[in-house]
């Protein structure tokens, strides 16, 4: 083992001077695959205070001129993939061919900022002054904390560093302490291809430590977070000394919507991967499921023997379809989910426990598991379960459907499935969620907006609506 001198602050790899180290371990059988150095709140601000320093010349490059870097990072993550692929297995547990994926998704990130960066440009304003100009002019936010999950270890800090580094901001890095291994490996790469000294920075280790200091630091001007609500609500309220920006990506309890006229093979398929890809552990997953009674008995017929026939297993066998979850604390929030729905009248339709013994032994795995009959105040139909749980409910009408499906707090993601060209268009339009996918289960790329509403966040990613978080408008009026 032995994964130390895992910081990387101001173009130099080090240990932490607390000298505190964190072991890494794999969630399908506890095995240590790897070791960081736990950074101390000194540590932090040395990372920030390099990125203070490196800001100036990074900013005062054009969008052009920090793309090759950029581009670079694309090509290094595709000649890495198989790797990369292979570190985020081990960390927290997703099937290979899904962590192949992220991979992809990240480089895919990397490239579509280094075009959209050479497009920021200003606004010429309409003066009300005779003899007066005016511009509005965007330029970096400043120094950014970028703060990271472990479900999409790679996909998630791809999310945040290529817009804010195509944007011209310097960042400081602090992975989830499950999955900094990627990370690192991350920071490898920016090496290679040619990372100026002091633009990013990486601070492995606990969230106390770090997070007090990012909180307290004024130099840090943005916290761009993905994680939990509790987390972002956290933050929020400490960023409010310093007034800094924040942009929160936040946890998610997404209603599936099946109509009576859905393609049901093509719901029942996107049903299954919108709530067991990952194990579960997706914030867009869907946590309640709501099918027209008149077609419900079948429905669940199809999604159960689909369910029954996917091999659940350690994500490094080729054949896995469903690992493990990512640790303990995981699987019982899970398994408390389904007992609890039990207690109160749900029905098992299959799964219903965990996983343990053979090939399971070791690992965190919970049964892919279907209940009927779900309603509140189950806990399951108002908390994020994260786990492979799918709770079903009936309805009638429509306006019942919507009804149900914005009885949350959240406001992440939402599914529906009809042929009606009418429900296409006014069911989003009175869902209370940021992204909406009809008739399909993953949404658009890097390139289409998302974020959530209500308690699901604040702020946007992808597109040039992931680019302006990192900018700030500034006015400038001339007299000529
Ligand atoms: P989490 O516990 O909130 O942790 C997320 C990150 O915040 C980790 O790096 C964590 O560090 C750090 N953190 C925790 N407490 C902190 C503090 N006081 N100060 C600074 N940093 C702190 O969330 P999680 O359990 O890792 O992730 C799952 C959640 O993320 C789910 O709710 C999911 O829906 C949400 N999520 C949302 C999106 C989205 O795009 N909306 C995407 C993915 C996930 P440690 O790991 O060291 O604790």
């Amino acid at each position: 083992m032995g994964e130390i001198g895992t910081l990387y602050i101001d173009g130099a790899w080090s240990t932490s001077s607390t000298g505190e180290t964190l072991v890494i371990r794999d969630p399908s059988s506890q095995d240590p695959v790897g070791e960081v150095s736990a950074a101390g709140r000194d540590d932090t601000r040395s990372a920030i205070r390099a990125a203070a320093n490196a800001f100036p010349a990074w900013a005062a490059r054009s969008g052009a001129e920090r793309a090759p870097f950029l581009l670079r990072v694309r090509d290094l993550l595709l000649e890495h993939r198989d790797g990369l692929a292979a570190t985020i297995t081990a960390e927290m547990g997703k099937p290979l061919r899904e962590a192949w994926g992220e991979v992809g998704g990240a480089a895919g990130m990397f490239e579509y900022y280094a075009e959209e960066g050479k497009r920021v440009g200003g606004t010429i304003v309409p003066s009300y002054v005779t003899n007066r100009r005016s511009h509005a002019i965007r330029q970096p936010v400043g120094v950014v904390a970028a703060i990271t999950p472990w479900n999409f270890p790679l996909a998630t800090v791809a999310k945040k560093l290529a817009p804010a580094l195509a944007a011209g901001c310097t960042v400081l890095l602090k992975p989830a302490e499950a999955t900094p291994t990627i990370a690192v490996r991350l920071f490898e790469l920016f090496e290679r291809a040619g990372l100026p000294a002091g633009v990013a920075n990486l601070v492995t280790g606990l969230p106390s430590a770090i997070g007090e200091e990012i909180l307290s630091n004024a130099d840090v001007r943005l916290i761009t977070f993905t994680g939990s609500t509790r987390t972002g609500k956290h933050l929020m309220k400490g960023a409010a000394d310093t007034m800094k920006r924040i942009a929160l990506e936040l946890g998610g309890h997404a209603p599936f919507i099946v109509f009576e006229d859905a393609v049901i093979d093509d719901a029942v398929q996107a049903a299954y991967t919108a709530k067991f890809r990952n194990a579960g552990q997706v914030c867009v997953n869907t946590n309640r499921l709501f099918v027209h009674e008149s077609i419900a008995d079948d429905f669940v017929a199809a999604l159960k023997e689909l369910v029954e026939s996917k091999v659940v297993g350690p994500g490094a066998d080729d054949a896995t379809d469903i690992g493990p979850l990512v640790n303990e604390a995981a699987l019982h929030k899970a398994l408390e989910h389904i007992e609890d729905a039990r207690t109160l009248g749900a029905q098992v339709v299959t799964g219903g426990h965990q996983l343990s013994g053979g090939r399971f032994e070791g690992g965190y795995y919970c049964a892919p598991t279907i209940l009927r009959g779900a309603k509140k105040p189950m806990r399951i139909m108002s908390e994020e379960t994260f786990g492979p749980v799918l709770p079903v409910t009936t309805f009638t009408t429509d306006d019942e459907a919507i009804a149900l499906a914005n009885d949350s707090s959240y406001g992440l993601a939402a599914y529906v499935f009809t042929q009606d060209a009418r429900r296409c268009f006014v069911i989003p339009e009175r869902l209370a969620y940021g992204s909406i996918r009809v008739n399909n289960d993953t949404g658009d790329g890097i390139h289409a907006p998302f974020g959530g509403v209500k308690e699901s966040g604040i702020g946007l990613e992808g597109g040039p609506w992931g680019l302006d978080t990192f900018l700030v408008t500034k006015s400038v009026s001339y007299q000529i």
